[in-house]
């Protein structure tokens, strides 16, 4: 049995205001009797140090929205509301919850609780709009999350072959591709946007530590990284090949830019890596109207890994804000095409863009991913605020540059530990222990637009054709 994969975490609060969600406000009937003190776990209410016959403010960053002080408090002295500013931050996407649940999970790298006593809508846009078949929840398997059976997270990158040649005496005749083999279907990326010097190699340290690789531009690869080179996956345009010939050597994986001659140039540039190193060529397309016709054209050209880069709210890109698909439909839409080609198989397909929670990477896979990439949930994890309106903003704090790259790569690893912790959930719960089989598998998904139609799609379309 293959030692079993672990994230290992660890407490980083890092001193920064970031969301809070509640406002706790004691009223002037408190009479100090220390109840809330007792029934909050998590240590919001405790009496003043200089004066301890009396109550301090409550410390409502702690606060699990368990409602227990509330209840037990023999005064009714305790309100509790939803801070104003919390409600306006992130946007129809990145919601605040989705926002504050990020940053906790990058606390402690534990699972947080979500859902108890949840009173909203059971379906959403993108991946809320869908679900996984967790009929296995109660089966054996999910022994597998704690101890004895083992759930394989890992994917490999590279070109596959769709059959093997094996000559009269049985001796294969076929050249199987090299792969890169990484423990947990999610890849980092430095966004475009400049970061600070600590924050980059925070996530290269963190990518390292969790055995994931990074994209980043080859240009703001520095010799201080020499030592992470196999974990670093420089993103290129084919004319700068011959500039970053060092890193292309020490890389494993290289990231080139898509352009409209790079299909038919595909086979002279895999060449030019291949005579610097066996680094393995991603190639990153742009999610727009035409991406499956690309991907099918650089598939059949001989493209191994092929990276959809969908916008941060993983939508289309390129299109009219109203008609943008969804990063789940576009996977689902790519992986039929391929499959229809008979190619699926052939090649590895990367999704990025609006990956913001644990749970869209098993949900990116089971549409046709083979794996995924993140880049705005790491800078959330060290306090970076997303706003949507009036604009789309990603603003990090200032205070950033001066925090130790260690206590920033800690709590990208914590985050990163939390998500694997849920997607072994996820896993365990659907009775699949190859992270590799939840590619494609749609059938164990619950798409709403599907049981939607299914349900009142026949009503809609005879009120339609009776002119109603
Ligand atoms: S339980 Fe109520 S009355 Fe007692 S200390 Fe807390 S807020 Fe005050
Ligand atoms: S609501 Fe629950 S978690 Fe929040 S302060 Fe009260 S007891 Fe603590």
């Amino acid at each position: 049995m293959p030692k079993k994969y672990h994230i290992h975490t660890k407490p980083t609060p890092l001193n920064l205001e970031y969301l809070f969600k509640f406002r706790i406000v004691r009223g002037d009937n408190c009479i100090n009797c220390g109840k809330c003190t007792k029934v909050c776990i998590y240590e919001a209410h405790k009496r003043r140090t200089d004066d301890p016959r009396r109550m301090a403010e409550p410390n409502t960053v702690v606060c699990r929205n368990c409602f227990r002080c509330i209840q037990e408090c023999p005064r009714g002295a305790l309100e509790k509301s939803i801070r104003r500013d919390f409600s306006s931050a992130g946007g129809a996407f990145w919601k605040p919850d989705m926002l504050l649940s990020l940053w906790k999970q990058a606390e402690d790298g534990r699972v947080p609780v979500s859902g108890a006593g949840y009173r909203g809508p059971f379906t959403g846009s993108g991946f809320d709009s869908m679900w996984t078949d967790m009929s296995e929840i109660v089966r054996p398997t999910r022994d597998g999350i704690h101890g004895r059976e083992y759930i394989n997270t890992s994917v490999d990158l590279g070109r596959r072959l769709s059959h093997l040649v094996f000559d009269e005496e049985g001796r294969l005749l076929s050249e199987v591709p090299h792969a890169v083999d990484i423990p947990i279907p999610v890849l980092f990326e430095v966004p475009e946007a400049g970061l600070e010097a600590n924050v980059r190699i925070a996530l290269v340290k963190a990518a390292a530590e969790i055995g994931t690789c990074i994209v980043m531009s080859a240009g703001e690869i520095s010799d201080g990284l020499a030592g992470y080179a196999g974990n670093i996956i420089p993103r290129l345009v084919p004319a700068e090949i011959g500039t970053y010939r060092s890193n292309i050597e020490a890389a494993r994986l290289v990231a080139i830019g898509h352009s409209r001659s790079l299909v038919s140039d595909f086979p002279r540039i895999a060449e030019e890596v291949g005579r610097i190193s066996r680094a393995l060529i991603i190639v990153r397309v742009l999610a727009d109207r035409d991406v499956e016709e690309t991907v099918v054209r650089l598939a059949l050209g001989g493209a191994g890994i092929i990276h959809i880069v969908a916008d941060w709210c993983g939508r289309e890109m390129g299109s009219y804000a109203g008609s943008r698909r969804a990063l789940k439909d576009i996977i689902r839409s790519v992986h039929a095409r391929l499959v229809e080609k008979g190619i699926r198989d052939e090649v590895t397909l990367i999704a990025s863009g609006g990956i913001a929670m644990a749970e869209h990477v098993p949900k990116a896979m089971l549409c046709g991913a083979d794996l995924t990439a993140v880049d705005t949930p790491l800078l959330v994890a060290v306090g970076a605020r997303i706003h949507e309106e009036p604009e789309e903003r990603l603003i990090l704090p200032a205070e950033l540059a001066g925090i130790p790259v260690a206590a920033l790569a800690q709590r990208m690893v914590n985050l990163m530990g939390a998500w694997h912790s849920q997607i072994l959930e996820v896993m365990g719960a659907m009775g699949i222990r190859e992270a590799r089989r939840l590619r494609g598998e749609s059938g164990r998904a619950i798409f709403f637009e599907e049981v939607d139609k299914d349900t009142f799609g026949r009503l809609f379309r005879s009120r339609e054709a009776v002119g109603t």
